[in-house]
């Protein structure tokens, strides 16, 4: 926990949020400006800036975050009709929170490529 985190306040219900998903390594809730019908933020209850300080030893965190966007997805009911998984990383990739966070898109066609 980074008490000056917004992700690590918002996982640890200090910052109110709309929860989709929860276990004890992982919390994910609704975008509050969401770019899609659907836009679910999935994030790690640990403090990882962003995917670039991932260390081997999170290998295991990484592969749940992705798994638990295809629970999400199943969940919400937008497995079959398709989605999207991103992970913005540093300036240039568009990340704004610095704390790693996989966005879950779906309800609408999506462009490609993003702008
Ligand atoms: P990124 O630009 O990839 O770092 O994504 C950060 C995302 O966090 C953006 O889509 C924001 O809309 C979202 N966001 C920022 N603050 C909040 C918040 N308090 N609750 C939910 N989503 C947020
Ligand atoms: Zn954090």
């Amino acid at each position: 926990m980074t008490s000056q985190c917004l992700f690590c306040r918002i996982a640890a219900g200090e910052i109110p949020s709309t929860e989709v998903y929860s276990n004890p390594r992982v919390y994910a809730f609704r975008d509050i400006n969401p770019a899609a019908p659907q836009h679910i933020l999935v994030i790690p209850r640990k403090h990882l800036h962003s995917l670039n300080a991932a260390a081997p030893e999170d290998q295991a965190l990484l592969g749940e975050l992705l798994t638990s966007a295809r629970e999400i997805a199943h969940q919400q009911g937008f497995a079959e009709d398709g989605y999207r998984v991103v992970i913005n990383t540093g300036d240039m990739g568009g990340q704004t929170v610095f704390h790693i966070h996989v966005h879950v898109l779906s309800g609408r066609h999506l462009n490609w490529p993003p702008g």
